[in-house]
């Protein structure tokens, strides 16, 4: 019972758990930055050899992986904004009055109001 309760959610529920997972990669794509600046700070305190050279290939790393996140935050906040503008019935005008399936794309929409129907993401790539 406590697990079908999980398997379907509101939308604003959903969509909220959508925004928490874009700014969880922000958030690492900002530790990542941190990181990045932390090292510099230190190299530029010790500049011998190969130590610089080891330390340049993981700011390079770090730098790659602050792309990638901010990447998949991107994807993630652009997304769940996508999902949010396609998420007022069109019939009667009652914002998210559906339920969302964890797993389910695209989202089949049913307002609970007017029990009008309608697809979100469907014409996604
Ligand atoms: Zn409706």
């Amino acid at each position: 019972m406590h697990n079908r309760l999980m398997q379907h959610q509101k939308f604003s529920r959903w969509h909220e758990k959508q925004l928490y997972l874009s700014f969880a990669w922000l958030l690492s794509c900002l530790m990542c930055g941190f990181l990045f600046a932390a090292i510099v700070e230190f190299v530029g305190k010790n500049l011998s050899g190969i130590f610089t050279i080891i330390s340049l290939v993981v700011l390079y790393g770090i730098g790659l992986a602050a792309i990638e996140l901010f990447r998949r935050f991107w994807a993630q906040f652009s997304f769940a904004q996508h999902c949010a503008s396609s998420a007022t019935c069109s019939s009667c005008g009652k914002y998210g009055q559906f339920e969302v399936r964890a797993d389910a794309w695209p989202i089949y929409a049913r307002c609970q109001k007017c029990d009008h129907q309608w697809v979100i993401g469907q014409d996604e790539t």
